[in-house]
């Protein structure tokens, strides 16, 4: 996870996708329910026109429902398929199979108009990184999967995970790269953990976070750290601090261990279920 991109790197993923997406019928597009937006590249819109569409809310179960359901609402008006799943506890994977016919519905058809029976439609998994890709794959692929395509020592071919129902999906995904050039959208991949921890000032995030919390969430930090929201976010990240310990040496608050405290209560869900990105109505 957190891949560091460079624009070699850029260039080579979008290339190798250009390739996989001549394979395809249809583009399963994971986005964290908790950034719909900030976790999406829309280069994948130019790159996967004239396929099947389906966008995934994946994390859904850590995200606000009712934010949930508004960028559902947002994105089919957009013209995708949209299920709302949890990749982790597999919720949201049966409806994706009916959906999924749905959405090729054009190519079954051609299909029939043709002649052809029982070709498999064909999808692959694009998502920037720590989307839950991987979890997702194994996940809805499950135990009952078979890996098809060429033998190995054969042919040098792609491989593909045999899905019931007539689909394949090819095994590995596509990694689609961020969009860092909005530091709105930088700030909010670093909150939900999608940027490595270490590069980041996780003290300035916090601050950005309790703000962020204290304007939309009112009450979740009161609640959650038996403490005020009152005053400064320096003051809060203080209270937090105090409130659970975090001291230096010399009887000094620790900000960095309560602003890691902060994160972990976020991404874990153990705050409460927190979207950070509003859908536009
Ligand atoms: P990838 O880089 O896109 O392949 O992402 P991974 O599959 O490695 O997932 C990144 C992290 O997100 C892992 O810690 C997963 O356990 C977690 N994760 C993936 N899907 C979900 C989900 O639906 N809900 C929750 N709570 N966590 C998830």
């Amino acid at each position: 996870m957190n891949v560091q991109w460079y624009p070699g790197h850029m260039t080579k993923a979008k290339r190798q996708m250009q390739e996989d997406i001549k394979l395809i019928d249809l583009i399963i597009e994971l986005v964290d329910a908790r950034v719909p937006l900030s976790s999406r590249n829309p280069d994948i819109d130019e790159l996967g026109k004239n396929k099947s569409r389906l966008i995934l809310l994946n994390k859904s179960d850590l995200a606000d429902e009712r934010q949930n359901e508004a960028w559902k609402t947002y994105f089919q008006a957009k013209g995708f398929y949209v299920v709302k799943v949890d990749s982790r506890n597999g919720s949201g994977m049966k409806a994706i199979n009916n959906v999924i016919q749905e959405a090729c519905k054009e190519k079954i058809e051609r299909d029939r108009r043709r002649g052809i029976k029982n070709r498999p439609i064909r999808a692959m998994v694009v998502g920037i990184p720590n989307v839950g890709k991987s979890t997702f794959i194994n996940t809805f692929a499950g135990r009952a999967c078979a890996k098809t395509g060429n033998k190995p020592g054969v042919t040098k071919g792609k491989q593909w995970i045999r899905l019931n129902k007539g689909v394949e999906l090819l095994d590995t995904p596509g990694i689609l790269w961020p969009k860092f050039e909005d530091q709105q959208v930088g700030i909010r991949l670093a909150c939900v953990g999608s940027i490595k921890d270490d590069i980041l000032n996780m003290e300035e995030l916090a601050l950005w976070l309790i703000d962020y919390l204290r304007e939309n969430y009112k009450g979740i930090l009161a609640e959650r750290y038996q403490i005020t929201e009152e005053g400064t976010s320096v003051e809060v990240l203080e209270a937090i601090a105090r409130a659970r310990g975090c001291l230096k040496k010399q009887e000094e608050l620790d900000y960095a261990k309560a602003s890691l405290i902060l994160f972990d209560d976020f991404r874990s869900g153990k705050m409460g279920r927190i979207t950070l990105e509003w859908a536009p109505l």
